[in-house]
C-alpha cells in the first residue's frame, strides 16, 4: 500500500517539475572520443598529458595516446584544456534528508513535516545535484523514514524518468529501541522512527531478511545512537545493537551475497561493530590503535565523514557544545591515523545530513588536511570506492571495459583539490549530462 502510494506521489512529483530526463546512449554502435589534455584514471598515482578516451555505448572501449586515428563518423568532445577523470563515487550519501538545521527543525522536521511526495521531489533534487557535481555512482546509507523510496528513485533513474547517479541502496537502516530518532516527546506517544527498530538476533535477522528481499544492496547498522564527553573529557557513546545482532544481520547479508554498513562513532558500540564483521565502518570519530590493527586484519573498510562535524555546533561551554567540538577533534585524529596505517578507506560526504546544496567536494579539502594527499582522496573516491562496491575495473576508472563515467575540471586538482568542487563536465553511462567547457 505504501509503496504504491508514494510511486502515485513520485510521479505527480516528477510530472509538476521541469526536469530533464537523461539521454540513453541510443545508438550502442555510436562513437564518442575524449580529447584529455591531463588523464587522471583513478588507478595510477600519477596523470597522463594528452590522452583519447574512446567511448562506444555505455563503456570505455579504449584509452589511447593522442595519435591515435579518430575515425571521421566519430564525435569529438574537446577536453584538451581540462582535467579528466572517472565519475566520482560518494560512499555515503542520504538523498532522502534535507539537513538537520535546528532553526529549520532539526532532523524531526524531515519527517514530521514532510509527506512522502516532498521527501521523494527532495530525493529527486539530490540525485540531480550530486550528478552535476560529477557523483555518478552513490552507496545512499538509508532513507530516514523514507520507508523503500531509494530504492524506487533507483528504478526511476535507471528507466531515464529522472537524472541521477547509479545508486547503491540500503532502505530503511537497522537500530535498537532507545537507539534511534525521533525520540524526546511524550511517552505516551507512538512516534515514527528513522530506522527499522529490532531487539533480539531474531529480529535482527528479520529486519535484515526484508530489506534485502525489498531490494538493499547493503545493510546499514547503527552500532551507537548518543554521544557526549564524559567527567574525564572524552568521547563516549551510547553502544546499539548487541554483538549477536550484528552477527544474525552479518550472516544473512553474506548469504545474499550483500555487505553490512555499521555507523560507529567510538568505544563499546565501535569494538561490537567490528567484532560482529561489519563490511564498512561509517565515522568512526575515535579510532583506538587495537580499533585499527583489527580493521587491518579484518579487511574492513573505513568511510570517514569529516566536514559534517564542523557546522550546527552548540554554544561552548555547554554539554552538547562540547560534545560537538570534540567529535570534530577527535575524528581528524583517527583520520589521520588511519590513513598512515593504511586502512582501506573510501570517501563520504553524509550529504543530507548536511544540506544538499553544500559542495560534497568539501570533503576532498578535509581528507588532504588530514592525511591524505589529493591523489590518495580522488582514489578514495574512485578505484577504492569501486573495490568496496565490489564494481572494481567498472566504475572509478578510465579504462577499457568501464563504464563510461567520466568528469572534467578545469585546473589542476592536484595542486589545488577545491578545483573538484568546480566539475564542469559530467558524462555518465557514455550519455552527456553537463558540458561548460567543450563548444564541440
Ligand atoms: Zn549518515
Amino acid at each position: 500500500m505504501m509503496r504504491r502510494s508514494f510511486l502515485l506521489c513520485l510521479a505527480l512529483a516528477i510530472a509538476c517539475g521541469n526536469i530533464r530526463a537523461q539521454d540513453p546512449a541510443k545508438d550502442s554502435a555510436k562513437l564518442t572520443v575524449i580529447r584529455a589534455g591531463s588523464l587522471i584514471d583513478g588507478t595510477s598515482n600519477t596523470a597522463r598529458a594528452n590522452q583519447l578516451i574512446f567511448v562506444r555505448g555505455k563503456k570505455i572501449e579504449k584509452v589511447t595516446n593522442a595519435g591515435e586515428t579518430i575515425p571521421a563518423d566519430a564525435q569529438v568532445i574537446d577536453l584538451s584544456k581540462a582535467t579528466v577523470m572517472p565519475g566520482l563515487i560518494d560512499s555515503h550519501t542520504h538523498i532522502f534528508l534535507w539537513g538537520e538545521d535546528p532553526d529549520k527543525g532539526g532532523y524531526d522536521a524531515n519527517i514530521l513535516r514532510a509527506g512522502i511526495a516532498l521527501r521523494a521531489a527532495r530525493a529527486t533534487y539530490a540525485c540531480k545535484r550530486a550528478l552535476e557535481q560529477g557523483f555518478t555512482t552513490i552507496r545512499d546509507l538509508e532513507t530516514e523514514g523514507a520507508g523503500y523510496g531509494d530504492v524506487e528513485i533507483k528504478e526511476a533513474i535507471e528507466e531515464g524518468t529522472i537524472p541521477g547517479p547509479r545508486i547503491f541502496a540500503s532502505t530503511r537502516g537497522i537500530s535498537t529501541t532507545g537507539g534511534y530518532n525521533l525520540e524526546g516527546y511524550a511517552p505516551e506517544l507512538v512516534m515514527p522512527k528513522g530506522v527499522q527498530i529490532v531487539d533480539g538476533p531474531v529480529e535482527a535477522r528479520k529486519a535484515a531478511r526484508e530489506q534485502l528481499e525489498h531490494g538493499a544492496d547493503w545493510i546499514k547498522v547503527y552500532m551507537t545512537h548518543r554521544s557526549w564527553v564524559d567527567k574525564k573529557g572524552e568521547l563516549v557513546s551510547q553502544p546499539t545493537l548487541t554483538v549477536e545482532e550484528l552477527k544474525a544481520i552479518v550472516d544473512e547479508a553474506h548469504g545474499w551475497g550483500k555487505k553490512v554498513a555499521c555507523h560507529a562513532y567510538s568505544g563499546i558500540g565501535l569494538q561490537r561493530a567490528l567484532d560482529g564483521g561489519c563490511d564498512s565502518l561509517e565515522h568512526g570519530l575515535l579510532l583506538t590503535d587495537a580499533n585499527i590493527a583489527q580493521m587491518l586484519k579484518q579487511g574492513t573498510w573505513y568511510c570517514p565523514t569529516i566536514a559534517p562535524y564542523y557546522g550546527d555546533w552548540a554554544p561552548e561551554n555547554t554539554p552538547a557544545g562540547k560534545r560537538d567540538r570534540k567529535r570534530a577533534s577527535e575524528h581528524e585524529i583517527s583520520v589521520e591515523k588511519a590513513a598512515k596505517a593504511g586502512v582501506k578507506t573510501v570517501f563520504g560526504t553524509d550529504i543530507g545530513g548536511i544540506p544538499w546544496t553544500a559542495p560534497m567536494a568539501q570533503e576532498f579539502e578535509c581528507m588532504t588536511r588530514h592525511g591524505f594527499t589529493p591523489m590518495g582522496a580522488i582514489q578514495s573516491a574512485t578505484s577504492r570506492a569501486a573495490e568496496m562496491l565490489e564494481m572494481q575495473g567498472e566504475i572509478g576508472v578510465i579504462a577499457p571495459g568501464a563504464y563510461a563515467d567520466v568528469v572534467a575540471v578545469s585546473g589542476d586538482p592536484m595542486k589545488d583539490i577545491n578545483e573538484l568542487k568546480k566539475v564542469k563536465f559530467v558524462m555518465h553511462d557514455g550519455a552527456v549530462f553537463k558540458n561548460e567547457i567543450s563548444v564541440k
